[in-house]
């Protein structure tokens, strides 16, 4: 994928490991012969960055799809009830085969929501803090966001649906995180102190992020 910015002064490289793709960041004009260049130059480098990438993980009979932490199998047979049921580590899934994909979809985005609304409310009541939106989307670039108006009305917190796939620990440091920006709009001293406050396990949701994060959108890929 070729990007040219007119803010860019020079050419640049970057593997997207949650988009899968290689962009190559170019000014306005020019810079072809630099961009060849980099490219020759970092060949190794790239290789092994898509190497390293996620394998997609696609919605079909019998996957094994990360959830909650562990693995749920798609369990798909004509005669299963049409919206799916879990059963321990199975999901029960029944209907056309090809109405599969969507089906799981939207059965973990429902599971996500089920889970994130009332962790979110018992963190919120812990601030003393209105909260009078969850909800869940797929943004590419971050796992949560918060909007907390000036007046106490209440905030409204998304999340990414995919968080569901991760542990739990993973999921109460993203909210923990969230709910804390209902209290302070920043990343400064107070944030930090009142995020340990509500979720002293910080450390390990974000390590566990940064090794298998970018994998959580490789799931449901084709
Ligand atoms: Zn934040």
């Amino acid at each position: 994928m070729i990007e040219r910015r007119a803010a860019a002064r020079g050419v640049r490289l970057r593997a997207d490991p949650v988009q899968g793709v290689v962009r190559l960041g170019l000014p306005a004009r020019g810079g072809t012969a630099a961009a060849a260049q980099l490219l020759a130059d970092h060949q190794g480098w790239l290789a092994a960055q898509v190497a390293r990438w996620p394998a997609p993980i696609p919605f079909v009979a019998g996957a094994a799809i990360p959830f909650d932490g562990g693995l749920l199998v798609l369990d798909w047979h004509p005669g299963h009830p049409r919206t799916p049921r879990r059963e321990g580590d199975r999901l029960l899934i029944g209907g056309p085969v090809e109405l599969l994909p969507g089906r799981t979809l939207r059965w973990l985005k429902a599971a996500a929501l089920a889970d994130l609304t009332p962790a979110t409310h018992h963190h919120a009541a812990r601030v003393a803090r209105p909260v009078t939106q969850v909800r869940v989307a797929d943004p590419r670039a971050r796992w949560g966001s918060c909007t907390s108006p000036r007046d106490d009305s209440g905030g409204r917190i998304a999340y990414s649906w995919r968080l569901i796939l991760a542990p739990p620990l993973v999921r109460n440091n993203v909210v923990a995180h969230e709910v804390a920006h209902l209290v302070h709009a920043n990343h400064g001293t107070e944030f930090h102190a009142l995020l340990r406050q509500l979720d002293p396990n910080g450390r390990a949701a974000r390590a566990w992020l940064k090794a298998h994060g970018a994998g959580l959108h490789w799931v449901g890929r084709g």
